[in-house]
């Protein structure tokens, strides 16, 4: 009989560390064009899978000496080749059952979501995009930090998703308390190289009765400054680029920042067209991820090791020098 544990067992055997279940119910109140109940009307489960991104891969950037790790083995590895592999597993599983597996991938996305006519009266546009963490949450993995950063029990902010949406009815993991893993500490809000993360203000939406929260992030800065930090922390950031990235964080969202940024491609063109970033994408369809999530990531994860609040422990501190700045 497929019960959540075989499927747990299996997901963990074709590779995720971390498997959690939730029911689609609990989608309810989302908004249509985000409503993953639309893919696949008949679902009763998704499955969350979750993969460690290694604390390894932050040591280059931490040091200042290697920033190719984080973005090959930690974003692009783990979306376009090792999850899809698990992905597959359990898809595997479920149809040799009997049931159907959607197979939800995070790249998926790049296709364009919501860009779509609807093809039925009162349906989405697609393709539905599915919201990662929201769906990680519904799955009982854990919670969305005030960073908007997904933290669980083992790894804190260190992991990247793939999701299955299936018929088959499977007991649903538990909900998180909101701050049972994050205390508010606001350290990815001080440590945020572009101030993308604002202190107060927030995001609500309300799940199974649970209120979720977390900071309503500047995303534009985020997406040039996850991919090309600013100058003080990258080594490899050309003065024009530098330049857009600081008038970026200067200017408060509106007409007069997007019109700056149109003569750099947007703020994706911040993240994306740095020469940098340019050959991350031909290797490996990802662009750099310079800032090595210094808030976010870094200081986070710190934090909650520090409190023991994990269960990846390591034999030292992440932090061993103090932490290098470029003069300029
Ligand atoms: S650094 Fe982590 S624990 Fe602290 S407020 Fe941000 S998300 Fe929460």
């Amino acid at each position: 009989m497929l019960t959540a544990q075989v499927v747990k067992d299996w997901a963990r055997e074709s590779g995720a560390d971390l498997v959690g279940i939730g029911n689609m119910e609990r989608f309810e109140g989302a908004p249509l064009d985000s409503d993953p109940r639309y893919i696949f009307p008949e679902a009763k489960s998704i499955i969350g899978l979750g993969f460690r991104v290694h604390r390894g891969l932050y040591r280059g950037i931490e040091e200042g000496t290697f920033f190719a790790g984080l973005p090959s083995m930690g974003y692009a590895n783990i979306n376009d080749v090792y999850a899809p592999i698990a992905l597959r597993g359990v898809g595997d599983l479920l149809e040799d059952s009997g049931y159907e597996a959607v197979l939800y991938q995070n790249t998926a996305v790049r296709y364009g979501t919501n860009r779509g006519t609807p093809v039925r009266e009162g349906y989405p546009r697609p393709d539905v995009f599915l919201h990662f963490r929201i769906a990680a949450y519904i799955c009982g993995m854990g919670e969305i930090g005030w960073s908007k950063v997904f933290l669980t029990p083992e790894f804190g902010p260190r992991q990247r998703f793939a999701f299955v949406i299936t018929d088959a009815e499977l007991e649903p993991d538990p909900l998180m308390e909101p701050g049972t893993l994050c205390d508010g500490c606001k350290l990815c809000v001080s440590n945020c190289p572009l101030d993308a993360l604002p202190a107060e203000k927030a995001v609500t939406i309300p799940i199974e009765g649970r209120e979720i929260s977390w900071s309503d992030m500047d995303v534009e800065r985020c997406s040039a400054g996850f991919a090309s930090a600013t100058a003080e922390y990258n080594p490899f950031l050309p003065d024009d680029f530098a330049e857009g990235i600081e008038k970026l964080r200067a200017m408060p969202p509106g007409p007069e920042r997007t019109e700056m940024l149109k003569q750099y491609g947007g703020a994706w063109g911040l993240a994306r067209n740095t020469p940098y970033s340019t050959a991350g994408w031909e290797s490996y369809h990802h662009p750099g991820a310079i800032c090595g999530a210094r808030g976010c990531q870094r200081a986070c994860f710190m934090h909650l090791e520090e409190q023991g609040k994990l269960s990846n422990k390591f034999r030292r501190p992440f932090r061993i020098r103090k932490p290098w700045k470029l003069d300029v």
